[in-house]
């Protein structure tokens, strides 16, 4: 695939939620993205601001209410899982917990095995045993692990260790893309490093593309080529990481980025962010942000910001960006 290649479009997704009082909340409200073959698109934001909803939903994982995925120029977004079944190799997800995304009765061979036993190869033959036997090996040599580590239980293994595993699994298909929601924030800081790191040489190696999703900024600056700032449901400033997280332009981008115990920030400096992210459910006019905006003026309660594109190429839905 060229390098400029799109693997991942969405066209304005909608998920939306029915509530028991017939209520509807809309986790992810309106989202259109690309990603390019080969880069990593970082997707930031608070908890619960729809990130993860929102990579379950481009995997088909969970059904969209609205909207449109093409996956390698084909529309996935009602596919059946029969004709799903051989597009999910070339997707994967690595989930945050480590731990709850392993069978803990099953040894890690078995586990790894799974995949490759149930879908078929490209030619639509059924790989030996002596082929899976082959691909665990240069699993266990991709995310550095040893080979007796087949042999034994999830439970026997730290917090990065099983996630070495839970990449591997990942990888067992040969993907384009990976999905990783997640996946270094259970795990302590220094380990934190050298699983990015680890994702970021098999990227380089395999020629991988990644979406991946994190709520921790400087992981998100460390591996990202391209960011997307996620706000109750919505993409609020997407562009260049470095652009992006040295000079944000969309107020929720800045309070982010100042909420990051490092001097990064240029610019000037807003008030803290006060508050949680609001509830989906709160209906809301005009800008999302504007109940917890620093800058907001009167003109944001009533008029909804559009994603605009500005000179340097992001996009920032912000009636007033920091530029
Ligand atoms: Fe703040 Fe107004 Fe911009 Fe929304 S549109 S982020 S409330 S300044």
């Amino acid at each position: 695939m060229p390098a400029s290649s799109t693997v991942l479009s969405a066209h304005n997704l909608v998920k939306t939620y029915g509530l028991s009082d017939g209520r509807k909340v809309r986790a992810v409200d309106g989202i259109s993205l690309t990603v390019q073959a080969g880069e990593v698109l970082g997707l930031v934001g608070e908890s619960g601001c729809g990130k993860s909803t929102l990579g379950r939903c481009l995997l088909r994982l969970m059904d969209v209410s609205q909207g449109q995925i093409v996956f390698e120029g084909q529309d996935i977004t009602h596919m059946s899982e029969a004709a799903l079944r051989p597009v999910r190799q070339r997707m994967q997800m690595v989930f945050q917990d480590s731990h709850a995304s392993l069978n803990p009765r099953r040894r890690v061979g078995d586990l790894l095995a799974e995949p490759l036993k149930v879908h078929r190869q490209a030619d639509g033959q059924r790989r030996s045993s002596a082929e899976i036997a082959r691909r665990l090996s240069e699993l266990m040599e991709l995310v550095a692990l040893p080979r007796n580590a087949l042999d034994r239980y999830p439970h026997e293994f730290s917090g990065g260790q099983r996630q070495r595993i839970n990449i591997a699994r990942a990888l067992a298909l040969s993907p384009l893309l990976v999905v990783a929601d997640e996946p270094v924030s259970a795990l302590d800081v220094s380990v934190q490093a050298q699983i990015v790191n680890l994702f970021a040489d098999l990227r380089e190696q395999l020629g991988l593309t990644y979406l991946f999703i994190a709520h921790d900024l400087a992981v998100v600056r460390q591996i990202s080529t391209r960011v997307a700032v996620m706000y109750l449901g919505a993409i609020v400033e997407t562009g260049v990481t470095d652009v992006v997280l040295h000079h944000p332009a969309h107020p929720y981008t800045r309070a982010l980025m100042q909420a990051v115990p490092r001097p990064v920030v240029g610019g000037m400096r807003l008030p803290s962010l006060k508050g949680d992210v609001p509830s989906p459910m709160t209906r809301q006019t005009g800008c999302r942000f504007h109940m917890r905006c620093p800058v907001a003026q009167p003109s944001c309660v009533t008029n909804v910001p559009a994603l605009q594109r500005l000179g340097d190429g992001r996009e920032v839905a912000c009636h007033f960006p920091l530029v």
